[in-house]
């Protein structure tokens, strides 16, 4: 079985730091996080810009801020229904228990602040490990689409589920935080570039580690021989 550590080094040689999360400030990472869902980061920076041309990109202005304001603002977005709903309500809560201070916010025990992260609208676990390992500077091991196919293949683990997958990361690699958080950012640069639906695995370089490569090469030895 491929040892996740040693994936990690060569996918790290591979592509480099990843320089993630593009923003400015934890606010920001987390506006781009509630607003990324189904669309790429520039059509959320585009909507995190018009929000701060607005004089709107902050807690307490979302919190108060009149819902097809920030609609209007948040459009470049896409999902015109749910993700301004999800930013207000976020900024709500913010304000509610932190005084809209992200410091405070971020300050009390982590599994506190998940269960309130996944309470909110539009929050599901993904994007509340996002928030929580990239604003709020928590080791938590984010896992998306990319982390599944890839592991799957791999041979890492034979699991769909969010919290096993999560698990498995989190007892196999070292919990750190710059560590966790260029794992999953090297997982979404090899899950587009490489390990794609269709994989590229002749490109790949982890393809010696990799059980789907191995049993593809099995084939098709098996293949060959029968001609
Ligand atoms: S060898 Fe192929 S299937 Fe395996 S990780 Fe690389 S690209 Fe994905």
């Amino acid at each position: 079985m491929a040892d996740p550590r040693l994936v990690y080094e060569r996918l790290y040689a591979r592509f480099g730091p990843q320089h993630w999360w593009p923003a400015d400030s934890p606010f920001e990472v987390i506006a781009g996080a509630l607003l990324m869902a189904q669309t790429a980061w520039r059509n959320a920076e585009a909507a995190i810009a018009n929000l701060k041309r607005a004089g709107l990109f902050d807690p307490h202005g979302l919190a108060k801020a009149p819902i097809q304001t920030i609609r209007r603002l948040v459009k470049p977005a896409g999902l015109y229904r749910s993700k301004p709903r999800r930013l207000k309500a976020f900024c709500e809560h913010l304000v509610r228990v932190a005084d809209g201070d992200l410091t405070r916010f971020f300050a009390r025990p982590f599994e506190t602040v998940r269960a309130e992260l996944l309470s909110l609208p539009g929050v599901g676990p993904e994007t509340a490990d996002s928030i929580l390992l990239y604003a709020g500077n928590f080791p938590t091991f984010v896992v998306d689409a990319y982390t599944i196919r890839i592991g799957r293949r791999l041979g890492l683990f034979d699991e769909e589920r969010y919290g096993a997958v999560k698990a498995y990361f989190e007892s196999h690699v070292l919990r750190d935080l710059a560590l966790f958080r260029e794992y999953h950012a090297l997982f979404v640069a090899h899950g587009k570039e490489i390990c794609r639906p269709r994989p590229r695995c002749e490109a790949c370089p982890v393809r010696d580690l990799c059980a789907y490569y191995t049993s593809l090469v099995r084939r098709r030895s098996v293949r060959h021989a029968q001609r």
